[in-house]
């Protein structure tokens, strides 16, 4: 089937959509993103996206070309028309065309892309109850992670690393100290206590990870906001990540090391299950 995508104003079929090629996205990685989560046809905490959004463009003077409830209309036009139950919706504006000059364009167009991915099943991967195996690797990346750019060469570089190790992910370490992982936070549990590092310009404030940490508060949970290293991680009793598309995902090995019994523990498991049932109760 041929999807709808959204290109400046018009839904279109994906190939005849198109994009100059002198767009700064393209030329400059000039551009923002941001992917929402779609579970029984409905968005998942799509304000939280829209806010982060709203900030990285306002990080990098880049004018914001759609207003908040016009871009919700524009996610679920597109989950209609595109008969997404469970998915993701993609999200790019970049600066826009304009003939190559490292400075910014005086009055930038900017160019807004939003198309879906189907993944029927996205809140029952089986990797949940079999857990997930990471490798560090240095953190080479920008110094404003907490912008959420597509620059996303190095991430990318991490998955091929990890995958070519005999693991789904790499965890990234920056002075002796674990910073996130390739697309998604890092977190350690010890004795009862969720351990994820601090926010700051070093990671990016996950959507996901605000939520969690609330959630987990609200059930009493302890919560520590600091670095841990990777030595500290695989002493840990569990240790999870978490993104949009996957959630509250376990990890069960860290450079070839068992985590805690080798299996998901119980403090990820419940945090899963409290993490899917509050945000389908709030799903738009
Ligand atoms: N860190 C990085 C580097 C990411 O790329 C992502 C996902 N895009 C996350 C964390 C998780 O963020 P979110 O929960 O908003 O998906």
């Amino acid at each position: 089937m041929t999807r709808t995508v959204y290109v400046n104003g018009d839904y279109l079929p994906e190939d005849e959509a198109k994009v100059s090629v002198f767009d700064r996205g393209f030329l400059f990685a000039d551009a923002v993103y941001e992917v929402t989560s779609v579970l029984g046809g409905k968005l998942i905490d799509f304000d939280g996206h829209a806010t982060r959004l709203a900030r990285s463009l306002s990080e990098l003077d880049m004018p914001n070309p759609i207003a908040k409830e016009d871009l919700l209309e524009v996610h679920r036009e597109l989950v209609r028309a595109n008969g997404i139950e469970d998915g993701l919706i993609y999200l790019q504006i970049t600066r826009g065309a304009a003939d190559r000059d490292f400075a910014f364009p005086e009055d930038p167009k900017p160019t807004i892309v939003l198309f879906t991915q189907s993944k029927p099943g996205l809140a029952d991967n089986p990797m949940a109850s079999t857990g997930m195996k990471v490798i560090s690797i240095e953190d080479q990346r920008w110094g404003r992670r907490d912008i959420k750019t597509v620059q996303l060469l190095y991430p990318s570089m991490g998955k091929m690393m990890a995958k070519a190790a005999g693991a789904h992910d790499a965890w990234m370490v920056e002075d002796g100290e674990v910073t996130e992982g390739t697309s998604n936070n890092a977190y350690i549990v010890k004795n009862g206590r969720i351990i994820t590092r601090h926010l700051g310009h070093e990671i990016l404030h996950g959507i996901t990870r605000k939520a969690v940490l609330r959630f987990a508060r609200e059930a009493q949970m302890e919560v520590e906001e600091r670095p841990f290293t990777i030595e500290e991680a695989q002493e840990a009793d569990e240790a999870f990540i978490t993104s949009a598309s996957s959630f509250v995902m376990p990890v069960v090995e860290i450079d070839g090391k068992a985590i805690g019994t080798g299996k998901p523990g119980r403090t990820v498991a419940r945090l899963r299950e409290i993490y899917l049932d509050e945000s389908r109760k709030t799903a738009v």
